[in-house]
């Protein structure tokens, strides 16, 4: 096990048996120890209403001032919709060799593209999106390896078409962060 340490924040309507599995998921993959809560944000400060989204900008430099430490790599968990100035939507950010990030379960519904609802399914997506922002902030970038969860994904099929692994490149180079990383 990694001497490093993993939090995830839930800040919306996450279930707590559902915040268990994605805990899980996560210690599978990363071997780090996984611990998880909640937390509160008044969000209205976050809501664009031009575009009737969140500002992911503004609300991981939240996380990352308010939340995080240098211990620990923090994952903010929202249910709202997040977007960034260049692109319509965002499922999360991280900062890349930092300390935290973002992911939101808010497009990783069936039901928002016309199909019948899959609590599972919308979990699996929600944990792999996770999974994929903790590499980020361990330093791995996107991979083009096909299963690889540091494969980018643009729409939910992408996400499905991709598993909780990270590919034997991305294993390897997060060894070597974790043998090298002097912070830990
Ligand atoms: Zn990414
Ligand atoms: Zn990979």
């Amino acid at each position: 096990m990694n001497p490093c340490k993993i939090t995830l924040i839930s800040f919306g309507q996450i279930e707590k048996p559902n915040l268990e599995i994605i805990a899980r998921d996560v210690k599978r993959e990363l071997q780090v120890q996984v611990e998880y809560k909640e937390g509160f944000i008044d969000m209205s400060q976050f809501f664009d209403p031009s575009r009737s989204q969140y500002d992911a900008d503004q609300l991981i430099h939240l996380i990352d001032t308010e939340y995080a430490s240098d211990t620990t790599k923090t994952i903010g968990l929202f249910t709202v919709d997040l977007f960034i100035e260049i692109l319509t939507f965002i499922y999360g950010q991280a900062f890349l060799n930092g300390r935290s990030g973002i992911a939101s379960s808010f497009r990783l519904n069936n039901e928002r593209y016309g199909m019948n609802r899959n609590d599972r399914l919308t979990l699996k997506r929600f944990s792999k999106e996770i999974i994929h922002e903790l590499g980020h902030t361990f330093g791995l970038i996107h991979c083009h390896t096909p299963g690889c969860v540091m494969m980018s994904s643009t729409y939910v099929e992408d996400i499905d078409l991709k598993s909780h692994q990270f590919c034997s490149n991305c294993k390897n180079e997060l060894e070597m962060i974790f043998i090298n990383n002097v912070k830990f």
